[in-house]
């Protein structure tokens, strides 16, 4: 079971009895009251993304008890435009034409001006098509020309040569920023690819801690790449926000999950400094427009961000019932 299910049966078996009682605008003690008390349960993983989903939900919460929307909670909007980047994947196993032909459909669905080609495929192979991979990273440039803004994900494939070989390509190619090269475990070397390129190397999607992120900023990241619903909700953010801040570091939020997580990185987005990067989407899955019936939307390369309390999500009462997982589902 690789879904939410693993982290909804944490909060229900070990986070909600130390809630009852607690102040629920407390974010900041609720999270590490929490995080050190089950940290045995974690600290990366599940345990992480019960305490971001919990985080999550108690900002929201905060948000509807002062009538304020989070971005204003986290010091205020730099930007209430805020541009996304479709994100396409699962490219491993197709041709350069079939590749070509999903990028082309997300351009004309999604109206981006920034596409992010992921080769995501065999996590147990390494450099198994680095050829067939650098030939769709021409066709790509190819195809869309030099106006709309690349990025490349490695999706953890390649070996330390690999990576250096196909970032040499990416930056011939003009692409803006090579995600996860090597492995994620592999922090140092992840650093190394970065120091031996001149193409920024973003990675962190997989990191959960801020102690995390702190070593890849030493090992040579300066591209990082935290997913709030992965990695401490809004509090983790704002930490790895301050951290990279502190660094100098670039931050270009990782989100694939198209419901609520998609929603909380815009006000992460907007109330950040120096904030260039856009938002990750991924292909749609319509979940969020069947349980919310007020959400932000991405529309001509844009989402616009308006002063809704909280999330500024409006749930969808009626069609969210026959979704609700009974009690014991993580169990299943
Ligand atoms: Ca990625």
């Amino acid at each position: 079971m690789f879904d939410g299910r693993c982290a909804l049966g944490i909060v229900e078996d070990h986070l909600q009895p130390m809630l009852l009682g607690a102040d629920p605008v407390e974010t900041g003690l609720i999270q590490e009251r929490l995080f050190h008390a089950a940290i045995k349960l974690g600290p990366d993983g599940a345990l992480a993304a019960a305490l971001a989903a919990l985080d999550i939900a108690l900002w929201d919460l905060k948000g509807h008890l002062l009538g304020l929307p989070i971005h204003k909670l986290l010091g205020g909007a730099w930007r209430r435009t805020i541009p996304f980047y479709s994100s396409v994947g699962h490219t491993a196993n197709l041709s350069t034409d079939e590749t070509m032909a999903r990028v082309r459909e997300r351009l004309d669905r999604d109206g981006s001006r920034m596409i992010k080609l992921r080769i995501s495929g065999d996590r147990t192979a390494r450099d198994a098509h680095i050829e067939a991979d650098i030939a769709k990273a021409t066709a790509l440039r190819e195809l869309v020309g030099p106006s709309i803004k690349l990025a490349f994900d490695g999706n953890n494939g390649y070996s330390l040569g690999g990576a250096v070989r196909v970032g040499r390509a990416l930056e011939a190619l003009d692409y803006c920023w090579f995600e996860e090269p090597v492995q994620h475990y592999h922090e140092a070397m992840t650093g190394e690819v970065a120091r031996r390129l001149d193409i920024p190397v973003a990675a962190g999607e997989q990191t959960y801690t801020l102690a995390g992120f702190a070593r890849l900023i030493d090992a040579g990241v300066r591209i990082l790449q935290p997913d709030i619903i992965k990695m401490g909700g809004f509090t983790g953010l704002q930490q790895v926000l301050a951290l990279a801040h502190a660094h100098g570091v670039d931050v270009a939020q990782h989100q694939t999950q198209p419901a609520i997580g998609q929603t909380a990185c815009l006000h992460v987005a907007a109330a950040q400094l120096h904030g260039w990067a856009p938002v990750e989407l991924n292909d749609a899955s319509g979940l969020q427009a069947r349980v919310f019936s007020k959400i932000p939307l991405p529309e001509n390369g844009v989402y616009e961000l308006d002063d809704t309390p909280g999330l500024g999500l409006v749930l969808n009462e009626a069609a969210l019932a026959p979704l609700k997982l009974p009690a014991s589902a993580h169990a299943a």
